[in-house]
């Protein structure tokens, strides 16, 4: 239902923490969010932005790169385990999703096939694991990873994902379900509206559908699923606060 995400310099934690409470609007039924340091911590329940305020109090929060989610259960009654983020069976990738993986039952037979075993009962999980499973079959880097796994799916998404085998990188993804990317001094917010960006810069990019951008200290590449180097349109944002 509501993403959020960030790469730079500060603490990744905060801007999360309030960027989910301005999705709160679009509805939800369970928050969670993930922060990346030398090891990822995952923090999620069924509940309201509050909840998960609670729930990680006196943990750890530190790390300059994460991703937040609200969740809208569609495949998998709302749980904790059901909230996003949710991480593949090897904890390589880290992924938060809106939208709906129609094959997601196919797509989890072949998996389980191939020794895959899943915590929950959501889509984004069987997502999850087929990209590292490519990602572990082919060798491939984890961008061509998301690519050639987006390639096998039928459905909506807007995606951001994170590899711990690349770290202070985020991937971003959409097809059906919007994501815009936020361009500030060394850093970079994504979010599924605007709302959660503004604060912090005017300068955004919309991903078009069946694009994925991958983002760091030093680059902002655009592709389509195709592989054509695409341009980021960088626009000025027309909110206000
Ligand atoms: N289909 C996913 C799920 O049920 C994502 C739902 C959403 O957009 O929040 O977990």
């Amino acid at each position: 239902c509501g993403i959020v995400a960030y790469v730079g310099e500060r603490t990744a934690f905060p801007i999360l923490i309030k960027g989910l409470q301005r999705l709160e609007y679009r509805g939800y039924d369970s928050a969670g969010i993930a922060l990346m340091n030398e090891e990822t911590h995952l923090y999620k329940c069924k509940g309201k932005v509050k909840d998960l305020e609670l729930l990680v109090k006196g943990k750890e929060i530190s790390g300059s790169i994460g991703i937040g989610h609200t969740r809208w259960a569609t495949h998998g009654e709302p749980n904790d385990i059901n909230a996003h983020p949710h991480q593949s069976m090897n904890n390589k990738f880290t992924v938060v999703h809106n939208g709906i993986i129609e094959n997601y039952d196919h797509l989890k037979k072949e998996l389980s096939n191939r020794g895959y075993e899943f915590k929950s009962d959501t889509d984004t999980e069987v997502l999850a694991n087929l990209i590292e499973n490519i990602y572990l079959e082919q060798k491939v880097s984890a961008e061509l990873a998301v690519r050639l796994a987006l390639t096998k799916v039928v459905g909506a998404y807007g995606l951001v994902i994170y590899c711990s085998d690349e770290p202070g990188r985020l991937i971003a993804a959409r097809k059906g379900s919007p994501l815009v990317i936020g361009i500030g001094e060394n850093e970079y917010f994504m979010a599924s509206d605007a709302t959660p960006i503004i604060e912090y810069t005017d300068q955004v990019v919309y991903l078009n559908d069946e694009e994925v951008a991958v983002v760091d200290n030093e680059h902002f590449d655009l592709k389509n699923l195709k592989n054509d180097i695409k341009t980021p349109q960088v626009q000025k944002v027309e909110l206000s606060i």
